[in-house]
């Protein structure tokens, strides 16, 4: 497994932040995000709704809708030569990638990238197709629009393709959206944005109106595109069991910051932060011993009236004098510096962890196809309050 320190970068994200609205009512979404994501990488960003998740995806893809704005930060998506796919930093030749600031006011840099490099599956397929177009027509218009050499025969030859590619059948192209089933929907979305072969999937709570079962199996067939396809996923959900078991790497937000990331194992089984604390207690495993569940005190902040310092120390079991004045420390925790980070006090110089927030990190499963957690869990679906 290429681990993130090897990988080589797709987008990093530094300083975002998104207000929506302006003045003393603005709702401050994100707040100073920095992340990364690199070649084959799938990165799961996990918080409860209105932590700034799916606002943070759609600032980089330059789909935020007004009243949002961005406010500061930077954006760089890296568009690395044809047939240089796969390779971490110690294989053979080094090619160059072209750095593109997706945040640029000169709209034609995201159109060109957007879709045919960075394309987005959103939550509701339903909502997200146009009722009343086939779906064959749906991705004709795609290729069309961004494959204007493609001749009819091709495009319908690709269609059929990408149709198999997510384990439909051909004989669907005829079919309106509302033919179809939640699951099957789903997979066209995917096709869809497959369509131009992206680097980069952001995939907005992609299954979260499926059942389990489906939700599964599209899962399952994700990754496994993923593996044959080679491009790297942004995974947001409130279901932090899924990214468990999907992701190489997760990230957790709480009150438009970034307080957490690290290795998916790692994330589960030693947390660093009393929030990832939290959640990972707060839903039961199928495995090994019963375990007392405790949900996280309180509710998430009011955005227009985040506490001061850490935003998280009114509901903090460990909160200390500091943390409700100074906010507190971007740091990097275990040697190397794209292994693990959080945003607490506890980790910083004189002050001490408790051994909760201090058990050892888990060595990567060496056969793993990501970096999840061995241990199924059941239903971890972060709400306010906790989980459950
Ligand atoms: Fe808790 Fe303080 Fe850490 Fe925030 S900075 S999570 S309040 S200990």
């Amino acid at each position: 497994m290429t681990t993130s320190t090897t990988r080589r970068p797709l987008l990093r994200i530094r300083n975002l932040s998104v207000d929506y609205g302006f003045g003393d009512d603005a709702v401050h979404a994100v707040d100073g995000v920095d992340l990364d994501i690199g070649r084959g990488e799938v990165v799961g960003l996990a918080g409860e709704s209105g932590s700034g998740k799916s606002t943070l995806a759609y600032a980089v893809t330059r789909l935020l809708r007004e009243p949002g704005v961005i406010v500061g930060g930077e954006a760089t998506y890296f568009e690395w030569p044809e047939g240089t796919d796969g390779g971490d930093e110690t294989s053979g030749a080094q090619p160059v990638p072209v750095e593109v600031d997706l945040l640029s006011s000169d709209r034609s840099v995201i159109h060109r990238v957007r879709w045919s490099q960075i394309a987005v599956v959103f939550q509701s397929a339903l909502h997200s197709l146009n009722p009343v177009l086939r779906v064959g027509t749906l991705i004709d218009d795609v290729l069309q629009a961004h494959e204007p050499s493609m001749g009819p025969k091709r495009r319908r030859a690709r269609a059929a393709e990408l149709l198999d590619l997510v384990g439909i059948s051909a004989d669907r192209l005829r079919s309106y959206p509302h033919e179809l089933s939640g699951g099957m929907r789903q997979r066209v979305m995917i096709a869809l944005a497959l369509a131009l072969r992206p680097r980069l999937l952001v995939m907005d709570e992609p299954t979260t109106a499926l059942d389990v079962v489906i939700q599964r199996e599209i899962l399952t067939e994700l990754m496994d595109l993923r593996s044959r396809l080679g491009f790297s996923v942004l995974f947001i959900t409130h279901d932090l069991s899924l990214l468990i078991e999907i992701a190489d790497t997760i990230a957790v937000m709480y009150a438009g910051r970034l307080v957490e990331k690290a290795p998916a194992r790692a994330l589960f089984h030693a947390p660093r932060h009393p929030y990832t604390y939290g959640l990972t207690h707060s839903f039961p495993s199928l495995h090994g011993p019963h375990r007392t569940m405790a949900g996280i005190e309180g509710s998430p902040p009011d955005l227009r009236r985040v506490p001061s310092g850490c935003p998280f120390h009114p509901r903090c079991a460990w909160a200390l004098d500091i943390c409700a004045t100074q906010r507190p420390p971007d740091l990097e925790l275990g040697g190397s510096p794209a292994a693990r980070r959080v945003q607490c006090w506890l980790h910083e110089g004189e002050h001490h962890a408790p051994a909760e927030l201090a058990a050892p990190t888990p060595a990567p499963l060496a056969a793993s196809t990501n970096g999840g957690a061995s241990t199924r869990t059941a239903g971890a679906t972060v709400h306010s309050g906790g989980a459950s």
